[in-house]
C-alpha cells in the first residue's frame, strides 16, 4: 500500500484498463500542453491494479459492432496497443467474424462504416467468404457460413502484460498507482466533488475519474444518482430500464496439443461466429445444446500452462443485483456453468474438424466473471458530476483502450472530443438510447 497523500489535481477511481489507460495518457496530455505531469495524478485501487475484470479478461479487440460510433473509437484503442505492442501484450492478428446470410446487410454496413472512420476492414460475402475462411483455416467447416469479415487492426491482448504494461507506462509518467485503498465515500459541497473518502483517510481533489468496472452500481449509488432510468429512443418509443445489469461471462480454455496456425502458419485471426439457424450438438450426446452457435476463441498464449485455446460464448444476464464481492474466478456463484465445456468443444468441433473430440481436453478450472452493463448495453462516458467523469464500458473494456486517451483530452482542458459525445449519459433522455442488434449478444 501507498502513502495517500492529501490532496491531488486527479484522483483516478480503479487501476483497471481505463484507470490506468487514462491516467497514463492523461499524464502525456498535461506535459504535452505544458498544464502538469504525473505528478498531478493519482490512481487508487482497493486491492491493486488488474484486480477486476482487466486481470482476467480474454483480451480480444475488435471492431464488429452494430452500434457504428464505436467504429471511431476502435481505430484509438488499436492505436494505443499498437503505441507498445510487446510491453502491452499485443498480438495484431486481425479479427474475422463469420455468419449466416441473414446478416449480410448488417456485414456490408459494419465494414462500410469501419473503413469510413479508418478501421480496415474487408468483406467477404457467399463463396468468396467460404474460400477466405478455408485460405486461413482449410478445415473450417464453412457450410452454413454466407458471410465473413476481416479487421487487420484487431488482435488480442494478454491481460497480465497489459496491466504491467500500462501500470509501467503510469510510473514512467510520474503518475502514483496505490493499491489497497478503497474509496468508501465522496464528500459532495455545491454540487462538486471536493474530498474522496477512503479506507486510509481522505484526499481532497479538483477532479475525479471514476473507473471502478463492475463496483460502478455502488459508485453510482454513493453519487446519489437513480438506479432506474428513462430511456427515450430515436423512434419515439420510451422504456424505463435498471442503470446497471449484471452479466456474467462463460469462458474457458481448451488444451490443444498441435500448435494453432493459419494454413500458412501464423498465429490466426482472433474468430467471432454466430450462426443464427444452426443448433449446436452435443458432441457426445448428440442432444441439441441450443438452437443457434454463438462462439468465439483465439490463441489461449499467456493464459495458458500449455498450447491452446481461449474463448467463450454469450454471457448470462443476471440482473440489477449481483454480489460483486468476491470477484471473479474467487467468486463461487459467478463460474461458468457444467453445460459450457460441453457446447464450447462442440462448437469448436461442428466449425473445425482439427477440434473434434476436444471435450476431454477442455481445462477444468475455474472461470469467468461479472460486468456491469447499461442500459442500451453501449458504454457511458460522461461527467457525472461537474468535476467527476465516468468510465462506464459495459464490458467492452480491452477493445476500448483507447478510450482513456480520448477522455485525458477532455481532462486535460478540451471542450468537447467528438469520438465521445455519443456516449454522454444525457442520450438516454435526449431520445439518442441505442436500439438493439441482430445478435443474440448483448456485446454486438
Ligand atoms: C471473463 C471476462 C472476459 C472478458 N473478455 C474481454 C475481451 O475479450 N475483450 C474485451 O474488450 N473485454 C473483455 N472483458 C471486459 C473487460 O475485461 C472489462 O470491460 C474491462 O476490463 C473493465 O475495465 P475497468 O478498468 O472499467 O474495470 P476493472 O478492470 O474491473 O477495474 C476496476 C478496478 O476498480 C477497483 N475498485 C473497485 N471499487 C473500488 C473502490 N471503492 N476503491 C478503489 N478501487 C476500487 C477494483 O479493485 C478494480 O481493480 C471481459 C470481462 C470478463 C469478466
Amino acid at each position: 500500500m501507498g502513502v495517500l497523500p492529501e490532496q491531488t489535481t486527479y484522483l483516478v477511481i480503479g487501476a483497471g484498463v481505463h484507470g490506468l489507460s487514462t491516467a497514463w495518457h492523461l499524464a502525456m496530455e498535461l506535459r504535452a500542453r505544458g498544464k502538469g505531469s504525473g505528478d498531478d495524478i493519482v490512481v487508487v485501487d482497493k486491492t491493486a491494479p488488474g484486480a477486476g475484470a482487466t486481470g482476467i479478461a480474454c483480451g480480444c479487440v475488435r471492431n464488429f459492432y452494430m452500434t457504428e460510433p464505436m467504429h471511431a473509437l476502435m481505430r484509438h484503442s488499436a492505436d494505443v496497443w499498437m503505441s507498445d505492442p510487446i510491453r502491452l501484450g499485443f498480438q495484431q492478428v486481425g479479427y474475422i467474424s463469420a455468419g449466416e446470410e441473414n446478416q449480410q446487410a448488417d456485414y456490408e454496413r459494419i465494414v462500410a462504416n469501419q473503413n469510413a472512420v479508418g478501421y480496415h476492414s474487408d468483406i467477404y460475402v457467399g463463396k468468396d467468404a467460404k474460400k477466405f475462411l478455408k485460405s486461413i483455416w482449410p478445415d473450417f467447416n464453412v457450410d452454413q457460413v454466407g458471410v465473413c469479415h476481416f479487421e487487420q487492426p484487431s488482435g488480442y491482448a494478454g491481460t497480465r502484460q497489459a496491466v504491467a504494461g500500462m501500470a509501467e507506462k503510469c510510473a514512467e509518467q510520474g503518475v502514483r498507482v496505490l493499491s489497497g485503498i478503497e474509496v468508501e465515500g465522496y464528500d459532495v459541497t455545491n454540487g462538486q466533488i471536493t474530498k474522496v473518502r477512503t479506507s486510509v483517510g481522505e484526499i481532497a481533489c479538483d477532479v475525479v475519474v471514476i473507473c471502478v468496472g463492475a463496483w460502478i452500481g455502488k459508485h453510482w449509488q454513493m453519487l446519489g444518482q437513480p438506479m432506474k432510468l428513462d430511456c427515450a429512443y430515436p423512434d419515439g418509443g420510451t422504456a424505463e430500464k435498471d442503470m446497471w445489469t449484471y452479466w456474467r461471462l462463460l469462458e474457458g480454455e481448451v488444451y490443444f496439443d498441435q500448435p494453432y496456425r493459419t494454413a500458412d502458419d501464423k498465429d490466426p485471426p482472433v474468430l467471432h461466429v454466430e450462426l443464427m439457424n444452426t443448433p449446436v450438438i452435443n458432441e457426445q450426446t448428440g442432444e441439441e445444446m441450443d438452437d443457434h452457435l454463438y462462439v468465439y476463441w483465439k490463441n489461449g498464449a499467456e493464459r495458458m500452462d500449455r498450447p491452446g485455446i481461449q474463448g467463450g460464448t454469450i454471457p448470462i444476464r443476471i440482473g440489477p443485483e449481483a454480489a460483486v464481492e468476491p470477484y471473479g474466478h474467487a467468486n463461487d456463484t459467478y463460474q461458468a456453468d457444467p453445460w459450457f465445456p460441453d457446447y464450447m468443444t462442440s462448437a469448436m468441433g461442428h466449425l473445425m474438424a482439427r477440434f473434434k473430440g476436444h471435450r476431454r481436453k477442455f481445462r477444468d478450472r475455474r472461470n469467468g466473471g461479472i460486468g456491469a452493463f447499461t442500459p442500451d448495453n453501449v458504454p457511458i462516458f460522461d461527467w457525472v458530476l461537474p468535476n467527476a467523469y465516468m468510465i462506464a464500458d459495459s464490458n467492452h473494456g480491452f477493445k476500448l483502450a483507447g478510450v482513456g486517451k480520448l477522455v485525458a483530452r477532455l481532462l486535460a482542458g478540451d471542450n468537447r472530443v467528438s469520438e465521445l459525445e455519443p456516449f454522454t449519459y444525457a442520450r438516454f433522455a435526449e431520445g439518442r438510447t441505442f436500439g438493439s442488434s441482430n445478435s443474440h449478444c448483448p456485446w454486438v
